[in-house]
């Protein structure tokens, strides 16, 4: 072995008498005994390699890693992970290498350091709650091996209990972390002994008050409760040992923390809460288990509902015991939990125990593969359904083999499919970021779009200042199904464009042959009119149709000449198409007879008439008409607000309506909201151009990203008018469009 320093000095010595003492105490039969031999090595190289490093406190480190070991071995785990924890610090901060290590101890060994070395290098950032999800099973999924984990929370734990030398705001951040990040974890993996040490550790430096408080309440009631436990604890055991069952009782100290929880979660007194005495009962087999309960239900009168039997029902982190509260001596309820010792090192340290009690699980859990299958046998096991589903959803994450989990360059955590490549990193960001994607870096190196993301990598997507679009081999690198979906709908969306701008193309091309005036006829309400005609919503989708060879340009010039022949023989003088072309808008325009809006007067003929500006009515609205004095008739929509107010004097009022056909045009307002883009404005006037309506006055501001446009147009009647605004509404991305109308009607 390359250590150079096999002399220790004797509080090296006295630091390893310690670790072998608690490995000494956690000895059991059942588990395969620690190799000292080695563990002492994993010492002898730690206290080489941090000889001259110094904890914030003063202390010496190894210190530190002998702390780490202790709680593992506390955990009785085995060799490889008592050597682990001694090292887990020498790759990070020391001279020591990865492969020293390996060369030193072993595979096994090195790739625990390795795991913990990893986890040590993420950071977390965000206080959201889903964020500490995500990054929780990143923890667990970057640890291809649980005893990784084990030894991380060991280390915090270690790092939580000697935080005082630490400066006040890390201290804060890593009592948050713990809270959020490492608590949790232990919760999930049923190792409450270091769960309930982290939250209380970590409470006591966030609310340093409220925990003092807390703990002087407990402490005020301590001695009695003691007094109490121990007089109903010796009756206990006394009627236990006449039937031949051999028990250890004991009270049961209730966590700082989670008393705090509960009193601000649920707004309780700490009376309310602290009110039960608790004690528990550990005896040697199942069996002795019932007996037990038989005989506390004999001596004390059970609450009703409170028996519960988690030995036939285990929770979902299996979690065993038996539960009740009976009325105990001097009629206080008295809360009791039956279990065996088993039971108990399983409910104290959860999968840390199955490592304990279960050879077997322990040697597939370093199967070559590093995958935790007993883990997934455990699962199979669960018989809660609703709680092990809730298991299986937390700690799947190896499980999870089907996700990874990375980090953006700000620290966020995002969770994508196993395999997926920066591209698909790229399109979970935003799908521009996708389209505009030329490179990518993860870790701070330049990567090919076709690396395999690794949980705990930080992506950064290299982008193009202009749209570039994707590349079709991209189809082939990306692993989730939305960047797919957005690539290939990227190629259906140019696809469209090139068949529509060829279909414009065409279409003039043919009218030019024909000798038609092009831009015109491309311009004018006839082609909308045969647009229609042949059954398209959109003149978008007409000119694909027309680019894609689904309809024939010929086909759609012969109707536009017929159009023109009905309008000529419609119209008693022969005018030159080009005129004809225009004849809709000439007639557009207001002329200056009185009846020129084409509305009736009931009783008479020849009035003044005029139409409201408030409302602006067009053919088809209901509407009403107001005689003011001196001005004729205004005619409003029937539910203009101001036909209300006028309402109070009912006899200036007279009966209207619509004539028949309307030949004339209406100015109405119409407001169109939308994302504001390149060609957005030409896309709108030629809707309306389509549709042949007259645009009278336009004003478009932009307030980045948005765009507010109102128009001024002539329109001959409502449904016209309707058909726009819907095409108007259809267009990319416009999000609304509306007829304004006084009060926003
Ligand atoms: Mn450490």
């Amino acid at each position: 072995m390359a250590v150079e320093r096999a002399e220790l000095t004797a509080a090296e010595r006295r630091l390893l008498g310690d670790l072998f003492a608690i490995v000494e105490e956690h000895s059991h039969e059942a588990a395969v005994a620690v190799d000292r031999q080695r563990v002492e090595e994993a010492f002898v190289y730690a206290c080489a390699h941090h000889a001259d490093q110094r904890r914030k406190s003063g202390e010496d480190f190894i210190i530190h890693p002998v702390g780490v070991a202790k709680i593992c071995a506390g955990m009785r785990l085995d060799t490889e992970t008592l050597c682990a924890s001694l090292l887990h610090d020498t790759v990070e901060d020391t001279s020591a290498s990865l492969e020293e290590v390996n060369e030193a101890f072993g595979e096994e060994i090195a790739g625990l350091v390795d795991g913990v070395t990893k986890l040590t290098g993420l950071t977390f950032q965000s206080r959201d709650e889903a964020q500490a999800e995500n990054y929780r099973k990143m923890m667990v999924a970057m640890a291809t091996d649980i005893r990784v984990i084990l030894i991380k929370l060991a280390d915090r734990l270690h790092n939580m209990r000697t935080i005082g030398a630490m400066p006040k705001q890390k201290q804060i951040d890593k009592a948050r972390e713990t809270i959020d990040i490492y608590a949790p974890i232990a919760h999930r993996l049923g190792i409450h002994a270091i769960k309930w040490e982290l939250e209380d550790l970590a409470f006591q430096t966030l609310h340093p008050r409220k925990y003092a408080e807390i703990k002087a309440l407990v402490a005020q009631q301590r001695a009695e409760r003691e007094r109490y436990v121990n007089q109903a604890g010796e009756y206990l055991a006394k009627e236990l040992d006449e039937l031949g069952i051999d028990a250890e009782i004991s009270g049961r100290a209730k966590h700082f923390y989670s008393i705090y929880s509960k009193m601000t979660k649920k707004s309780r007194e700490f009376n309310e809460i602290y009110d039960l005495t608790a004690m528990r009962v550990i005896v040697g087999s199942v069996k002795d288990c019932y007996g037990a309960v038989g005989v506390i239900h004999s001596l004390w009168k059970p609450l009703p509902g409170r028996f519960k039997d988690f030995i036939a029902m285990p929770k979902f982190n299996m979690y065993q015991s038996l539960h009740t509260t009976v009325i105990g001596p001097e009629g206080r309820p008295l809360e009791i939990q039956i279990r065996t010792r088993e039971m108990h090192d399983l409910a104290e340290f959860g999968i840390a125990a199955h490592w304990m009690y279960k050879e077997s699980a322990a040697r597939d859990a370093t199967d070559s593969d590093g995958k935790l299958k007993w883990l997934r046998s455990l699962l199979d096991w669960q018989q809660d359904m609703a709680d092990s589903r809730e298991f299986i959803e937390t700690l799947k994450v190896d499980l999870f083999e089907d996700e990874v989990f990375v980090f953006t360059p700000k620290g966020e955590v995002k969770s994508l499919a196993a395999g997926a490549t920066p591209l698909d990193f790229a399109y979970e960001i935003h799908t521009d970021v996708g389209h505009r994607c030329v490179g990518a870096k993860v870790n701070g190196k330049i990567v090919p779009l076709s690396y395999q993301l690794r949980s705990g990598d930080i992506v950064e997507v290299l982008t193009s200042k202009r749209e570039r679009g994707p590349s079709r081999d991209w189809l082939a690198l990306v692993k989730t199904t939305r960047a797919r979906n957005k690539i290939k709908a990227w190629f259906k969306a140019e696809s469209r464009r090139d068949s529509e701008h060829s279909g414009r193309e065409l279409l003039q091309d043919h009218l030019r042959k024909q000798g038609l005036p092009a831009q015109k006829v491309v311009g004018s309400a006839l082609l909308a009119d045969v647009i229609r005609e042949m059954g398209f919503r959109k003149a978008d989708d007409f000119y694909i149709a027309l680019g894609g060879a689904k309809i024939s340009p010929k086909v759609v010039v012969n109707k536009i000449m017929q159009h023109l022949k009905q309008g000529e023989a419609a119209d008693a003088e022969p005018t030159a198409a080009d005129d004809l072309l225009q004849t809709r808008r000439r007639r557009a325009r207001p002329t200056t007879s009185s009846s020129r809006y084409g509305i009736m007067v009931e009783g008479i003929d020849e009035v003044m008439l005029r139409l409201a500006k408030c409302c602006r009515p067009v053919p088809g609205d209901p509407i009403v008409g107001y005689i003011s004095l001196g001005r004729g008739i205004t005619i409003h929509r029937e539910d203009c607000p101001n036909v209300a107010v006028l309402k109070r004097d009912p006899d200036r009022f007279t009966p209207v309506s619509w004539e028949g056909d309307a030949e004339t045009s209406f100015r109405v307002e119409i407001q169109v909201d939308g994302w504001d883009r390149h060609r957005l404005l030409e896309d709108m006037s030629r809707t309306f151009a389509e549709s042949g309506i007259n645009i009278v006055e336009a004003r478009c501001t932009v307030n980045h990203p948005m765009v507010k446009n109102r128009f001024v147009v002539e329109v001959g009647d409502t449904r016209a008018l309707d058909q726009t605004i819907t095409r108007l509404r259809n267009i990319d991305s416009v999000f609304d469009a509306y007829r304004v109308t006084p009060g926003g009607g």
